[in-house]
This record gives C-alpha cells, sequence and structure tokens, in this order.
C-alpha cells in the first residue's frame, strides 16, 4: 500500500491513494495507470493501445456474466477481461462516495492531477526491478555487489547463494531494486532453487531479468537463455568474465548472437566493475522500450516438437482464465515435457482434460519416432540451436584459458596425491583451531580471571559477589573463551569456499560419503561441526537433494562441537587423567561412529535411495 503526500496538493488527502489493480476498480470509478504487468503481445498490445504510465482510465460497465468489462481512456472504449485487467497497477483517484476535488487551484482538472502523478512517479521513483538469473558461479553475486555498492558474501562453492538478496541504489535517474537470485542450470522444477526462481518470475515480475552469463562457458550457459526467451520476458544477457573469454584467445560476435536470440548482450566483468555501466543503461533502454535488439524469438525446436507446441499452445490461448504471467508457448513447452509445476498450473482449468489428451498424444508419437524421451528431445534441440547460433558467432581460441586450474586439480583432487593434500588441509585447520586458538584462549582466559579477582577483592562476601564474580564474569567468560576457535574455523571454512577447495573436497570425498548413503557435499557441513553445530546444520542447505540434507542435518549433533570441550575437559580431567589424549581422541571418534551408524541406518530404514548425481 502507499500513499502520495505532498505539499503541492493539499486537497488531495481527502483522495485515498493506493495501490491496486484495475480489475479491481469498480463500475463508474477512475483511476491512474501505473505499471503494466505481463509480457510479450499482451504487454506490447495495451501498451500500444494507450496503457501508459499517468493515464486515466474508467471502469465503464462489465459484461453481464461480469466479464469482460469496459474501460474508457483517452476518450475511447475498450474491453478487457478481468484476467488480464489485473495485471495493469492503478492507482484510484476517487470513489462513489467520494466525488473527487477539484476545486484546488493547483489542479484543476483531472488531467493535470494525472500529469502530476505521472511526473511524482518519474521524479520520485523511476523504479527499474530488475533480477539477476543464471548459472552457479557465473558471477552473479559480483554483479550484485558491485552494483548495488553491498558486500554479500561470495563463494566459489555452488549453492552458497540459497535464497535471495536485495539491494538498491541510483543510476542514470532511475532507482533500481535488484535482486540476487539462487544459481540454476535451468528453470525446471526438481531442484529448491529452480522452484525459487521460478516462483519469483511468477510472482514478482521483475521489470527487467538480467541474465548472466559465464563467457567462458557460453554453450552451457546458454540453456537457461533459451528457457528465459520461451518465457518472453524483457530480458538483457549480461556476458560475464568476458575478461576469462578475451584471454583465451575466443573470439565471439556478441552483437550479431544478442541480434540472432532477440536479446541484447553487453559483456562485463562484475570482479572489476567494467562494463556494469553499460549494462544499466542497457536495461534502462529495455525498461523505457528504446531497446532495438529485443525481439521475440522462438527457439525452434524442430518441425515435429514445434506443432506438438503450437496445438498444446493453441488450447491454453484459447482459454482465458489461464495464467497470464508465463507466456502460452513457456506454458506449452513445459507441460509437454511433464513439468509437475506446470501440471499444477493448469490443472483446474476447463481445458485441462483437453491439453492432457493433445500432450499424451504427441509425446507417444515423437518418443515413436525419435526412441528418445520428451525432455531429452528438447533438451537436444535447444542445445542445437545453441550450437548453431554460436557456430556462426564465436571463433574458439587456442589457448585453454582453464590450463592453470586444470594444473592444480591435477594435484588436489589426484588419485595419489588428493588424499595427503585434504588430510594435510584438515589437519592444518584443526591444529590451527585448537593449538594456535589456545593461545588467545589463554589471554581470555586471564583476562576472566583477573577481572572475577577485581570483583572479589573489592565486594563484600556475599550473593552479590558469587553472582557477579562467578555467575555472570565466569559464565560470559567461559562462553567467549571459545570465541578464538570459532574465528579460526570460520576463517579456514570462507578461504576454502573462496578458493573453491571447498568442492574439490567434496569431489574427493563423495564416495567415502557415499557409502554412509550421502553426498560428498555432507562432509563439509559435518567438518564445520565439529566448530559449532549450528551453522553447520545451515550449511547443509547446500546439499540439493532432499533426504541426504535431512540425514546430514540429523546426524550433525554427533559431530562434537567446540562448545562441548569443556565439559569433555572437564570429564576427562576428573576421571582420565592419565589416559587424557587418547579419551579425548575416542570421544571424538565415537561421536563420528555413532554419526556413520545412524546415517546408515536412517539410509537403510527410513529414507529411500538418493539418485542425486553428483
Ligand atoms: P554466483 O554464484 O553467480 O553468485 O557467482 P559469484 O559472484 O559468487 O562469483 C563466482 C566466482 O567468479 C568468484 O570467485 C568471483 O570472484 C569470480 N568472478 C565473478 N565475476 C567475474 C568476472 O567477470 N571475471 C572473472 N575472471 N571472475 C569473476
Ligand atoms: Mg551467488
Amino acid at each position: 500500500m502507499m500513499s502520495i503526500h505532498s505539499e503541492k496538493m493539499p486537497n488531495f488527502a481527502v483522495i485515498k491513494l493506493e495501490k491496486m489493480t484495475l480489475n479491481e476498480l469498480r463500475q463508474g470509478e477512475t483511476a491512474i495507470i501505473l505499471k503494466i504487468h505481463g509480457h510479450g503481445a499482451f504487454r506490447k498490445r495495451v501498451i500500444e493501445m494507450g496503457f501508459t504510465r499517468g493515464r486515466k482510465i474508467t471502469a465503464v460497465l462489465s459484461a453481464p456474466l461480469r466479464d469482460p468489462v469496459k474501460y474508457s481512456l483517452m476518450g475511447y472504449e475498450v474491453s478487457l477481461r478481468r484476467s488480464e485487467a489485473r495485471l495493469i497497477e492503478v492507482i484510484p483517484v476517487a470513489d462513489a462516495n467520494r466525488p473527487y476535488d477539484i476545486t484546488t487551484h493547483h489542479v484543476n482538472t483531472l488531467d493535470e492531477f494525472s500529469e502530476q502523478i505521472r511526473s511524482e512517479y518519474e521524479g520520485r521513483s523511476h523504479t527499474i526491478n530488475v533480477a539477476l538469473i543464471g548459472n552457479p558461479n557465473c558471477g552473479k553475486t559480483s554483479l550484485f555487489n558491485i552494483s548495488s555498492g553491498a558486500s554479500e558474501h561470495v563463494g566459489n562453492y555452488s549453492g552458497v547463494t540459497v535464497d535471495s538478496k536485495s539491494g538498491y541504489f541510483d543510476y542514470g535517474g532511475y532507482h533500481f531494486n535488484i535482486v540476487d537470485l539462487p544459481g540454476t542450470y535451468s528453470l525446471s522444477a526438481y531442484s529448491p532453487e529452480e522452484l525459487y526462481v521460478r516462483r519469483y518470475l511468477r510472482e514478482k515480475s521483475p521489470d527487467v531479468i538480467v541474465n548472466v552469463v559465464d563467457a567462458s562457458n557460453l554453450e552451457r550457459n546458454l540453456y537457461l537463455t533459451t528457457e528465459l526467451i520461451d518465457m518472453n520476458r524483457p530480458m538483457v544477457i549480461a556476458l560475464n568474465m568476458y575478461d576469462e573469454l578475451l584471454r583465451s584467445g575466443t573470439k565471439l560476435d556478441y552483437e550479431t548472437l544478442g541480434k540472432m536470440i532477440g536479446v541484447p548482450i553487453v559483456p562485463t566483468v562484475s570482479k572489476t566493475g567494467k562494463g556494469i555501466g553499460s549494462l544499466f543503461d542497457t536495461i534502462i533502454n529495455i525498461f523505457e522500450q528504446r531497446e532495438t535488439t529485443v525481439r521475440h524469438v522462438h527457439v525452434n525446436l524442430g518441425s515435429d516438437i514445434e506443432s506438438a507446441v503450437d496445438e498444446l499452445k493453441n488450447v491454453i490461448k484459447g482459454d482465458g482464465t489461464i495464467e497470464e504471467h508465463f507466456s502460452p508457448r513457456y506454458l506449452a513447452i513445459k507441460f509437454l515435457e511433464g513439468d509437475s509445476e506446470t501440471e499444477e498450473l493448469l490443472r483446474y482449468s476447463n481445458i485441462y482434460n483437453e491439453l492432457v489428451a493433445d500432450r499424451d498424444r504427441a509425446v507417444k508419437h515423437l518418443q515413436e519416432l525419435y526412441k528418445d524421451d520428451i525432455s531429452s528431445l528438447i533438451a537436444n534441440e535447444k542445445y542445437g540451436f545453441i550450437a548453431g547460433a554460436l557456430a556462426e558467432t564465436m571463433e574458439a581460441g587456442a589457448t585453454d584459458n582453464r590450463s592453470k586450474t586444470s594444473v592444480i586439480d591435477k594435484y588436489v583432487t589426484g588419485p595419489l596425491t588428493g588424499f595427503p593434500i585434504f588430510i594435510l588441509i584438515m589437519f592444518l585447520i584443526f591444529w590451527a583451531t585448537f593449538n594456535l586458538g589456545a593461545y588467545p584462549q589463554e589471554w581470555i582466559e586471564n583476562g576472566v580471571a583477573w577481572m572475577a579477582g577485581l570483583v572479589a577483592d573489592s565486594f563484600p562476601d556475599g550473593p552479590l559477589k558469587d553472582l557477579v564474580a562467578d555467575g555472570i564474569i565466569g559464565g560470559v567468560g567461559g562462553v567467549i573463551v571459545f570465541l578464538p576457535n570459532i574465528l579460526i574455523l570460520y576463517f579456514f571454512i570462507s578461504f576454502m569456499e573462496d578458493s573453491g577447495y571447498m568442492s574439490r573436497a567434496a569431489f574427493i570425498m563423495d564416495r567415502v560419503m557415499h557409502k554412509i548413503g550421502l553426498h560428498g557435499k555432507s562432509f563439509i557441513p559435518l567438518m564445520m561441526g565439529f566448530g559449532c553445530n549450528v551453522p553447520a546444520v545451515m550449511a547443509s542447505r547446500t546439499i540439493e537433494s532432499r533426504s541426504s540434507k535431512l540425514i546430514t542435518i540429523l546426524i550433525n549433533p554427533f559431530m562434537s562441537c567446540s562448545a562441548r570441550l569443556p565439559v569433555y575437559v572437564l570429564l576427562i580431567g576428573t576421571f582420565f587423567e592419565a589416559h587424557a589424549a587418547l579419551v579425548f581422541f575416542g570421544i571424538y571418534a565415537a561421536g563420528v561412529l555413532m554419526a556413520v551408524i545412524t546415517a546408515w541406518l536412517l539410509r537403510g530404514f527410513w529414507f529411500h535411495k538418493d539418485e542425486t548425481p553428483f
């Protein structure tokens, strides 16, 4: 809800200035148009017909069955379905009970008022909502940070961005709201990230999508682009890691490529900020519909699949009640793929049975024809489209830009050196966390003891002295004494994430973790569990498979976290003085053993086998 309050317009206080959608406007009411949602032909058409920001519109009357509704704007009348009117955001300027007051000498007519609203909106906000979408590790978070000035944690370990972050900034006279969405390889409804991105696109309809693409890995990255193209939303491609592309000697005619796919492409280096300015200039041009590259292209799926898509699309188009947030073509392709969420979306429409019959017939036909399942057929066609487009615009360089990384990878993930390096690093982390951590720990202990002593000397004996010296100072001291350990551990964990070693660790540990029914990625949260179980459980979010995630969370408390250290030390010191080191190790080992047994039991008796690929 929003209200406009301005000194220039004192009399407008009588008017309820609330945002709503056009379909909520009652008969006889007038409103000012704020924004057109929706996509493609619909959006284009209504804008062409004069549904623009600041325009005055009146609901004239609705059809006998309440739908469609006739509106009047610019002195002519136009009918819209309620489902279409729902995509138009307006501010009502008068209702039946509160006649519009235009007696003020500042504004004499409704037209002037609408002009004021328009300029108010333009002057004050001119807001563009931007969503960053792309594969994991293509540089979305870096782009987000450099443009919004925020400093979100940037990680090289795919999965660091599981929920979205939003920021805002002003540029070129516009206010940008920018959202960093989780990385996805496609828009299918399998992983939580994919579902998240899809729901976001449906519910929030950002004004401009920034498809961030890793230029050094174009073919795979453009797959997601083809799915976004199907959606037919205003979009720009940030050709990120352009520095890597140049270094590899690859030549890419990105302007021609952009024209071919109907999406403007802007090279960027989000690590340094190069190209970010022109990216946002392009976003503004798209928002203002000045960008000439923008064109709706169909990613051609071959005549057989295309005719099936067309058939479904026409059925979907024929029914006015269906979801206008996605284009019929997108829905048709997804429905053909058997996408569960699209199925859900269409289930309650009148045409569902017809769609299912058509789809099943088409799928059967295509599968007999090509001897392959429908999703792979569509994926193959899309990759074919990408390969074709790149063949015409890209000339691969001779140098392998990944060579430095692959040399390092040969050692850190190699059969002979992988585990020794891994154990060495784990040992180093443990040693640093506990042995190096012991020094600051001692300082804190001494400091606490000194403070407690100070209190003991200056307070008279009694409950107050005990409370302050033993309770407060002793109690807080007992907790903060572990701060050095936690800080050191976290330093190493973020170092491993940012350097990319974390994913190598997952790679080499997968075999072992898989034995107890877990994923290589489970190792990281479990290992963090030695530091503290709370962030370790949170780190389990990075595991895609639900069952592996749950098991990892459930066994995590068996990993002895650092807060248990004082208890262990106390018990060992009291009962096992002679064999302290051995018992200490034994407790840790017993915890790990319990975790392994529990994981194994949970996987065997509770959860089904996990088939998520590594
Ligand atoms: P996200 O997973 O898409 O959010 O990707 P991040 O922003 O976390 O970036 C992944 C890695 O790529 C980080 O190590 C970044 O420093 C690096 N990176 C991001 N943009 C660029 C770029 O334009 N050029 C190069 N060379 N590296 C980049
Ligand atoms: Mg990220």
